[in-house]
């Protein structure tokens, strides 16, 4: 029971991994499923929880689309949300330490122990559908990019 427990939790492991980008646990669950038709979409949700809060594997929790997804990074960073695929990517800014600190809780006893901050844009493959697509407009939609802290 243990050891079977093992092999699924680094089976789901090694295919985060294998991901360039930041797959949603259905993403993750397909994959596997495509290779290993027995393992239950259940166990799959459940071990990639457990990865991240074992902080094995990244965890980016989208406000958009409501979908959890899984990073290969570990570290602290930020992230860009598409706003047509939701596809999330990351965004090459170094993590700010000192934000929190700034930072005043409206609420009296809580403490903040880190924050995230999401960007808003359009993703390249959508950029591209639409300019393929001969769609103008796109500026109106491109000028949001705000950031939600917690
Ligand atoms: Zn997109
Ligand atoms: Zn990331």
């Amino acid at each position: 029971m243990d050891r079977r427990n093992t092999v699924q939790k680094e089976l789901i492991y090694d295919a985060v991994m294998s991901y360039s980008g930041h797959p949603s646990a259905e993403d993750v669950y397909r994959e596997i499923s495509s290779r290993h038709s027995t393992i239950s979409k259940a166990t799959v949700y459940r071990n990639l929880s457990l990865l991240a809060e074992d902080g094995k594997i990244g965890r980016v929790e989208s406000f958009a689309n409501s979908e959890t997804h899984y990073d290969h990074r570990t570290d602290k960073h930020y992230h860009g949300y598409c706003r047509k695929c939701g596809k999330i990517v990351d965004i090459d800014l170094s993590y700010d330490n000192r934000l929190a600190e700034k930072a005043l809780p409206m609420e009296d006893g809580f403490s903040i122990t880190s924050h995230e901050l999401i960007f808003e844009g359009i993703c390249k493959e959508c950029r591209e559908k639409e300019k393929k697509n001969g769609t103008e407009g796109i500026k109106n939609r491109e000028e949001s990019s705000d950031g939600i802290c917690r």
